[in-house]
């Protein structure tokens, strides 16, 4: 299958139409940002890793029931995925306090949390993804209630799988960020699950092994990065 028209350049994606009108091709850059696209840089070698990773750890959650945008990975960096129409929230899920919830609330990052945390962010860079709650999700229109039940149900489903997944890797899976998608009738998982969108610490040394070690200006940036393929990809 072939790139036809870019249909959008994201930040850290580029998307273009195939000649099939169910499918897009998705491939994966290397450019990085933070704090809303303050903060620009590169991440040499993250395109391939990003795409690399999030197949592998989307054909894990297929195997195990959850139903994803993958069809195939089509090069390093290229992968052709269902075409959706994405519903326009961050997914958040938390296991331990980090970032901007150990901010707002003044718990110490590293903090475990008493149970998993489901939020939500509106997908709206004008805006800078602000926060919002489901009533606030229904009353503006951007999911209907039966939609929401499935994405809560789905999210903490897969934060199950990851977090099992991510421990047999010798990695804590701190909290991440998923997007869904309208496909059909069904809500499907889409976007990436990658160390850009994911808190990832070793296990035994809390080391940070994700876009943290950017945004932070951490140093071994590429290096976390390809520790964490290598964890996933050694046996
Ligand atoms: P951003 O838009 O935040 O800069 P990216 O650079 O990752 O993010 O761009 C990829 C875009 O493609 C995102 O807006 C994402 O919601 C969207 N997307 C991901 N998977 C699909 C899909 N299967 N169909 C349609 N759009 C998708
Ligand atoms: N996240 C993301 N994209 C965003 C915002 C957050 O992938 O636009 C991920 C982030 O990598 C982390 C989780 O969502 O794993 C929670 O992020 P948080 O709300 O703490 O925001 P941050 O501190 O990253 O601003």
């Amino acid at each position: 299958m072939e790139k036809l028209d870019m249909l959008y350049e994201g930040k850290a994606k580029k998307v273009f139409k195939t000649a099939d009108e169910n499918l897009f091709i998705v491939e994966y850059k290397d450019d990085a940002t933070a704090f809303n696209g303050i903060k620009k840089g590169s991440i040499i070698g993250k395109g391939v890793i990003n795409n690399k990773m999030t197949n592998i750890v989307f054909k894990y959650l297929e195997e195990n029931g959850v139903e994803t945008h993958l069809v195939e990975e089509l090069s390093d960096r290229a992968t052709l995925v269902k075409k959706v129409s994405i519903v326009p929230l961050e997914v958040i899920i938390r296991n331990v306090a980090a970032g901007s919830f150990s901010k707002k609330f003044g718990v110490e990052e590293g903090t475990a949390l008493l149970n998993p945390i489901l939020e939500f962010s509106y997908k709206n860079d004008e805006l800078g993804d602000p926060m919002i709650n489901d009533m606030q999700i229904l009353a503006i229109g951007l999911a209907k209630k039966e939609e929401l039940i499935s994405i809560s149900e789905q999210a903490l489903r897969i934060n199950e799988l990851l977090k099992a997944y991510f421990i047999e890797k010798g990695i804590k899976l701190i909290d991440f960020k998923i997007e869904f998608g309208r496909c059909g009738d069904k809500i499907i998982l889409a976007d990436e699950v990658s160390p850009d969108t994911c808190r990832l610490w070793d296990v035994e040394t809390n080391e940070k092994l994700d876009k943290d070690r950017f945004r932070r200006d951490l140093g071994g940036v590429e290096e976390a990065y390809e520790e964490v393929w290598r964890r996933i990809t050694s046996k």
